[in-house]
């Protein structure tokens, strides 16, 4: 009883708190199910109205995230553009989330001017600093449709368990990350014709320290009993990261 009144005391005479919850993007893909809501969504809620009851200067914000491959394999089945997708879907889960009373203070999308300018500035200063580098991978190439194809574009069968609807990033019956080279009997999943590998440009993110971050991150989890037993990284990225890795070392 003395612990809890010296708590409301201390409570009363502190400067409220500000706490800012930054909640994680949905993608634009496609409508949020209830496993989203309840893994992603709800948890930050609880926690923003938790700060809000205390007096905390609260907060949250969060926004459609409009790019990426998910979002052009569910336009183009829809046969629509990317754009009208996701703008379909960004106002259908900023409805979802009225709905179910979430308490967002901002909820905006990735197409809004401030944000593209946020990340082209975070990019190039990241490049400026040598924190990330561009180099080239191999990368399956259509020449049905004339196009390189991102890794969700390109199936086959999985070379650690066999399933044969596995796709160029991850085998979803094995859970494990695929580079598109492992797959065998590779095919395009737009036209189902075997694409041959050519030379692509990327960048690649580069962390001097990472190895160290990662061991002292690693050790931290192990003693706290978080499980520590992550996949391997997809082995084009590997490779790209060894070369760059190998000669500083
Ligand atoms: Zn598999
Ligand atoms: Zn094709």
């Amino acid at each position: 009883m003395t612990d809890q009144t010296t708590d409301n005391q201390n409570q009363t005479n502190s400067q409220p708190e500000k706490i800012f919850v930054a909640v994680a993007w949905p993608y634009a893909s496609g409508p949020r199910h209830l496993g989203h809501v309840a893994g992603a969504y709800l948890p930050p809620d609880i926690f923003a109205r938790y700060h809000r009851m205390k007096g905390n200067r609260v907060l949250m914000v969060s926004g459609s995230d409009m790019n990426g491959t998910p979002i052009t394999v569910a336009a183009e089945k829809a046969g629509v553009s990317p754009n009208t997708w996701s703008q379909r879907v960004h106002r259908l889960n900023t409805d979802l989330w009225h709905r179910m009373g979430f308490t967002y203070d901002l909820f905006t999308d990735t197409t809004t001017p401030i944000h593209q300018k946020l990340v082209q500035d975070f990019f190039l200063r990241l490049l400026e600093k040598g924190y990330i580098f561009k180099d080239s991978t191999i990368a399956p190439y259509c020449l049905v449709d004339k196009r390189f194809l991102p890794d969700r574009y390109v199936e086959g069968i999985c070379p650690h368990c066999g399933y044969n609807k596995a796709r160029g990033d991850q085998c979803d019956n094995c859970g494990r990350p695929l580079d598109p080279i492992d797959l065998i009997d590779i095919h395009c999943g737009l036209c189902h014709s075997k694409p041959e590998f050519r030379e692509s440009e990327h960048f690649f993110p580069i962390c001097p320290n990472w190895r160290s971050l990662c061991s002292n991150g690693w050790a931290r989890a192990k003693s706290s009993g978080v499980p520590t037993s992550w996949p391997s990284p997809p082995t084009g990225y590997a490779r790209a990261s060894r070369r760059v890795l190998t000669p500083a070392t």
